[in-house]
């Protein structure tokens, strides 16, 4: 066929294209009857399973090399075949090989439906544990697939597992999404088979109305199919619901109609199924003899196919009527027989309700042990359903507390994390509040220690500084000689000086108080300039400084004023010291801006301290007292000292009346003075004589 698409004459190519077209139909026309063959088989195979498996094996050939859902349907209706006519094992190959081609082919549709029907035919070979698993496991694989019709048998299947074991309400559930996924797939027979599912289990839960709806629209629904063999069913399903609402009349009817129907089918299952009700049917209408004669001829039938429930069911219907019949040893055989194989099957509230009936049938028939026996056997059963229920919401309950409590702890660990990750967060903040504050700490360390070497520095510089500042305070700038305050601290601060005692000649040895004055200073200044006038004063203090002692004190005591205390000399000396500081100053010139500038000075002195009477003058007062003196020397020529020697008379006088005038005390007597003069100089411009000591007291002049 590639090479005829190959080929380049046109006529040719259209020949071979026809011709596989033709194949091509003539395939898919094989192809549809087999389908449609398999579905006639499938139809009158549910009721005559002899006669169709004879007409499968015709197409086993074709089918067995047809395509994948074929093939399928084809062993599956093998398996079912067999299965229906007792031939369990080659049934199960059969549902094994199924299972085995659709995991081959990677088809969960087709695993799933080899697995159901495997479990069918393990459950007509009393395998029930088995099939009920397998029934759920292919319930999960089909639903991984979007096969609905699939998914909806396998979902009722599931359903009906869960009816067995008394689990009404995942049952429910479980039929419901059925019957939504059937009528999805808007398959009649799918959604009859359905419908016929849950009208059982409403059936089982009594739930009457329910069932009978569902029935109605099963019925209504068969009809429209035109399946003779569906509406058999569907009619079975309605004696059952009938006899269960107590229309025991209705029950049996529909029964009639239905076993009518399956004779001539030729239905052997089915008809044997009916027979078994109609037996039902006739043991609660009390027709005992009927019930024998239909419960006879289904278990005769149902042996021959080895429908091992049919048997067990017509051995039940069997054992009542004879126990009703009071044939109580053949009644009680038949009974237990057919309760055996319920009790193997696992169908609880089923065997329930039997042993129910077995009691009270035996009660009837007086044999009261039997039925006690009965009757604890149903209890204890009902217990056991009602334990299964209790223990389901028990678990149900526990499984909610169990999510609630997960909930709860993982709300609580949630919470837990968080004061956590906060308390972190806090610790982390803490800690770099603490560096922080180290930090701050360090910084401020090392800043206080610089402020504190800075303060030290400066503390030494200011010591430095008030030493200085001290030093100029006591200083005279010009002269560097103390100033006039520094004295008068000195002489606060220091006691009244004492009496000397002694020197090593044995004479008295005094404090002594010179003041100086330079003569006609202003002369110099007006003559040479004020800077002359400074220069001199320098060098008057440096004459003072030769003259006198390290240990004497010699001031700056006011303009062109000096004062010099000596603290300790020979009292002869005193005089001594004025010729030398009246000499000292005199002789020296200074050499200023080509001038010769020399000067003279005046002086008052006396011994320090001066006791006039019984007790020693103050300083000052004795200051001024020599500054009088000092007053005398100039009013009396200049360049010359005067000093007080002492006091005479003293009784005679007072010290306020020397000081007022101490020439006057002087000429009268009061007054010891020394007079000292100077050197001639040029500049002493009166009264210039040699020097002389005039140590004598002078008189009246
Ligand atoms: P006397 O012999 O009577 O003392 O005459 P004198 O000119 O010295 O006295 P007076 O009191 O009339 O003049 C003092 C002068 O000394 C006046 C003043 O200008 C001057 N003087 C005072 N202090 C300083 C100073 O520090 N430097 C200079 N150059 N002159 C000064
Ligand atoms: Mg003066
Ligand atoms: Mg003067």
């Amino acid at each position: 066929m590639l090479e005829g698409l190959n080929d380049h004459t046109p006529g040719r190519c259209a020949r071979a294209l026809l011709a596989a077209l033709c194949l091509l139909a003539n395939l898919a026309h094989a192809q549809g009857s087999l389908d449609e063959k398999l579905a006639k088989i499938d139809d009158t195979g549910r009721y005559v399973p002899e006669k169709a498996l004879a007409e499968l094996l015709k197409l086993e050939a074709g089918a067995r090399s047809a395509p994948p859902p074929t093939k399928t349907k084809f062993l599956l209706l093998k398996s079912f075949m067999l299965r229906q006519l007792g031939q369990k094992v080659e049934s199960l190959a059969l549902a094994e090989e199924v299972l085995a081609f659709g995991r081959a082919q990677h088809d969960n549709v087709i695993v799933s439906k080899g697995m159901l029907s495997k479990a069918f035919t393990l459950q007509v070979m009393d395998r029930f544990k088995e099939s009920q698993d397998l029934v759920l496991e292919a319930e999960k694989v089909a639903n991984t697939t979007g096969d609905l019709r699939v998914r909806s048998d396998m979902t009722t299947s599931a359903a009906e597992v869960y009816a067995a074991a008394g689990n009404f309400p995942l049952a429910l559930a479980k039929e419901q999404a059925g019957l939504m996924l059937a009528r999805q797939s808007g398959v009649p027979q799918t959604i009859l088979d359905a419908l016929e599912s849950m009208a059982g289990l409403y059936m089982q839960m009594k739930e009457y109305g329910k069932a009978a709806e569902m029935i109605d629209e099963a019925l209504a629904l068969a009809e429209k199919i035109g399946s003779p063999g569906r509406m058999a069913g569907v009619k079975a399903l309605e004696s059952s619901l009938a006899s269960d609402t107590k229309q025991p009349a209705r029950a049996r009817d529909a029964l009639l109609v239905a076993l009518e129907i399956e004779r001539k089918l030729g239905a052997e299952a089915m008809v044997t199924s009916t027979l078994v009700d109609l037996a039902d049917s006739y043991l609660k209408a009390q027709d005992y003899q009927s019930t024998l004669r239909y419960s006879m001829e289904a278990m005769t039938r149902a042996q021959r196919v080895g429908d091992a429930t049919t048997v067990a069911t017509a051995q039940v219907n069997l054992g009542e009527a004879y126990l009703a019949m009071g044939r109580v040893a053949e009644g009680k055989r038949n009974m237990e027989a057919g309760l055996a194989y319920f009790e193997k099957s696992g169908d609880k509230p089923y065997l329930q309700s039997l042993l129910l009936e077995f009691g009270d049938a035996l009660e009837h028939a007086g044999d009261l042990p039997a039925a006690l026996a009965a009757y604890h056997r149903e209890r204890a059963l009902s217990n056991e359903l009602f334990e299964k229920q209790r223990q389901k919401a028990i678990y149900e309950l526990q499984e909610k507390y169990e999510a609630d409590k997960r909930q709860r702890q993982i709300e609580l660990l949630r919470r837990e994390n968080e004061v956590k990750s906060a308390e972190i967060n806090n610790r982390r903040l803490q800690q770099r509040v603490w560096w922080l504050l180290a930090l701050v700490f360090a910084l401020a360390a090392v800043i206080v220690g610089l402020l504190y070497r800075k303060v030290r520095q400066a503390n030494a510089q200011l010591e430095v500084k008030n030493l200085e500042l001290k030093a100029q305070s006591s200083r005279d700038p010009l002269t560097a000689l103390y100033n006039r305050r520094h004295f008068q601290e000195f002489m606060r601060t220091h006691t009244q000086v004492e009496k000397r005692g002694a020197g090593t000649s044995g004479e008295e040895i005094v404090g002594a108080l010179f003041l100086l004055d330079v003569d006609h200073f202003k002369h110099v200044n007006d003559t040479y300039g004020h800077a002359a006038g400074d220069a001199v004063l320098r060098m008057i203090a440096d004459n003072l400084r030769v003259v006198l002692r390290e240990t004497d004190m010699i001031v700056r005591w006011g303009g062109e004023e000096f004062l010099a205390f000596l603290p300790a000399i020979p009292r002869s000396g005193v005089e001594e010291i004025a010729r030398r500081l009246l000499g000292g100053i005199s002789s020296h010139t200074i050499e200023y801006q080509d001038n010769k500038i020399s000067v003279n000075v005046s002086i008052g002195f006396a011994p320090f301290p001066l006791v006039p009477g019984d007790h020693p003058l103050p300083w000052e007062r004795a200051v001024n007292l020599v500054d009088m003196a000092l007053y005398l020397a100039k009013a009396h020529g200049r360049n010359r000292a005067y000093g007080v020697r002492g006091f005479a008379n003293f009784d005679q006088t007072s010290m306020e009346s020397i000081e007022q005038d101490l020439e006057r005390a002087w000429r009268a007597g009061f007054v010891d003075l020394s007079i000292v003069l100077g050197g001639w100089t040029e500049n002493a411009p009166e009264e210039a004589e040699a020097p002389l000591v005039q140590a004598a007291a002078l008189g009246a002049s």
